[in-house]
């Protein structure tokens, strides 16, 4: 998730991956599944979690009521079966993945990223899903709103698989990108999370 208007790197996967080499500066203060968090940020985040879980939820029983109904293409009921093993592994992920909440890591310098999740790192001990300390803007204001659990979603949803979208290129008549079927893209789900469910590409 990139901070609106900042020119950003745009890099998918790989580098992602390299990110996580880059990440592992500041994550003492360890507390629980958190690291670098207030205790406010703590409070926070799990606000924002039991919101994303609510509305993963609402999201799944949605699309399984459009799948019972037995009206989908047999293209289109695959499709949505895959969205549906996606939030499920959300809803079992939400509140256990470890998370920073204040990195400063080259990778948020070079990105000017809000939040990134941390494969490779984690898989040397890092924090999973790395905020970056900027302003401290992800936490103010401290209500939780659909829009700012919606990054932590965004979030999650990677380590389900989804990816990032190439900003440079366009949905096709499907709704896919090229490369990136929509039951992989992770602005479909975030656009699910804010907006409804809809049908991409109708
Ligand atoms: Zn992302």
């Amino acid at each position: 998730m990139n901070r609106p208007g900042v020119k950003k790197l745009k890099m998918v996967t790989l580098l992602c991956l390299a990110a996580g080499l880059f990440s592992m500066d500041s994550f003492a203060g360890y507390n629980g599944r958190f690291y670098s968090c207030a205790q406010n940020e703590r409070n926070i985040m799990v606000e924002r979690e039991i919101l994303a879980l609510s509305r993963t939820r609402k999201l799944k029983q949605e699309i399984s009521s459009v799948l019972a109904s037995g009206l989908l293409s047999n293209d289109l009921t695959k499709r949505f079966q895959k969205s549906v093993s996606v939030l499920s592994c959300v809803e079992q992920k939400l509140g256990k993945l470890s998370i920073e909440c204040e990195s400063r890591s080259l990778w948020c310098q070079w990105t000017g990223a809000v939040a990134y999740a941390n494969f490779l790192g984690a898989f040397f001990g890092a924090p999973q899903i790395i905020f970056c300390h900027w302003d401290g803007s992800y936490f103010y204001p401290q209500h939780t709103s659909i829009s700012d659990s919606s990054t932590l979603f965004h979030e999650y949803t990677h380590w389900c698989g989804t990816k990032d979208i190439d900003p440079r290129t366009r949905p096709n008549a499907n709704g896919d990108r090229p490369g990136l079927r929509w039951e992989d893209n992770v602005e479909v789900y975030v656009d699910w999370y804010k907006n409804g469910l809809y049908t991409p590409g109708i």
